[in-house]
């Protein structure tokens, strides 16, 4: 049995029957997809990862030595949604600035897999929980030792003052739901639906083709590609070398006015504005706000 939750620090914490690991967003999915079904230790060593013995194939139990076989369609599909429903830049001119939570029906009603996919998340139990609030860290480690030590200040006082640690976990903790299932197969169609869900995009990987979440948004390598060198910079420089003074004023008019924008989206927002009310005042789509307002703040949290 795996268990799932995707949390307010937008990650997902998979918690295998043996080991407890906090996750990249889409990782099982993006990993399954990087999968070559004919190299058998690949695709061993994804299965050992997981601790996985058992799959599910139409409905049925078999040993996990058959996923070689029956990993080209799942795979086929899985990609299919991603290019349908999560990729940016869209892979087809319908999408742009059509937000993955709106571009999911044009996957549902046109992919013919629609049994297979119910099949998988027939396998998924649901159950509502709480899990630990991002606001409540700031993202700083200072905060955390602070608020640890609050929490079991509070827990040790429950007898006396158990007003106390109700107010501490209010503060704390948040609704989320948890899922269980005991089909690995069915944890990235989960990844993928809460991906769009919350309208969080999906980036191929310019060097390696892996798929992975950009943060913020602009970010073009994954993070492996990146630590490998500085290629994004690299590829920034050498775009910039070949561009001719006209494009260059452009791009720097282009920048001063992102910067513009992006100064005002963070004044609206300190103000207490909605993200509905800055997209209206600044003449953009509610969930492009969105995405800069979160990109920002996952660009601190990296610092
Ligand atoms: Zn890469």
């Amino acid at each position: 049995m795996w268990s799932v939750s995707f949390n307010f620090h937008e990650r997902f914490e998979i918690v295998t029957p043996v080991n407890v690991a906090s996750m990249e967003l889409g990782q099982v999915a993006f990993h399954l997809l990087a999968l070559d079904s004919a190299d058998a230790a690949e695709v061993n060593g994804f299965l050992e990862t997981y601790r996985c013995g058992v799959i599910f194939h139409d409905g049925k139990k078999v040993s996990a030595d058959r996923l070689p076989a029956i990993l080209p369609l799942e795979q086929a599909i899985l990609r299919q949604f991603v290019k349908t429903v999560l990729l940016v830049p869209p892979s087809e001119r319908w999408a742009v600035d059509v937000p993955p939570s709106k571009r999911l029906a044009v996957f549902c009603h046109l992919n013919p897999h629609r049994e297979l996919i119910r099949r998988r998340f027939e396998r998924i139990i649901m159950t509502p929980s709480t899990t630990t609030r991002r606001e409540v860290f700031g993202w700083k480690k200072s905060r955390i030792k602070e608020q640890l030590e609050e929490w079991s200040s509070a827990w040790e006082k429950r007898e006396e003052q158990p007003d106390l640690l109700k107010q501490v976990l209010t503060e704390w903790e948040s609704y989320a739901w948890r899922y269980r299932t005991n089909d690995l197969l069915a944890i990235p169609w989960l990844e993928l639906h809460l991906l769009a869900e919350h309208n969080i995009f999906v980036r191929e990987c310019p060097s390696c083709r892996r798929y992975f979440v950009p943060r913020p948004v602009n970010t073009m390598y994954c993070s492996k590609c990146r630590q490998d060198g500085s290629r994004q910079r690299n590829y920034w420089q050498q775009k910039w070398m070949n561009m001719s003074d006209e494009e260059k004023e452009a791009k720097r008019k282009r920048d001063r006015e992102h910067k513009r924008l992006m100064r005002q989206i963070k004044r609206l927002h300190a103000e207490g504005y909605s993200g509905q009310e800055i997209a209206r005042l600044v003449g953009k789509e509610e969930w492009w706000v969105q995405q800069r307002l979160r990109g920002k703040r996952s660009s601190r949290k990296g610092q």
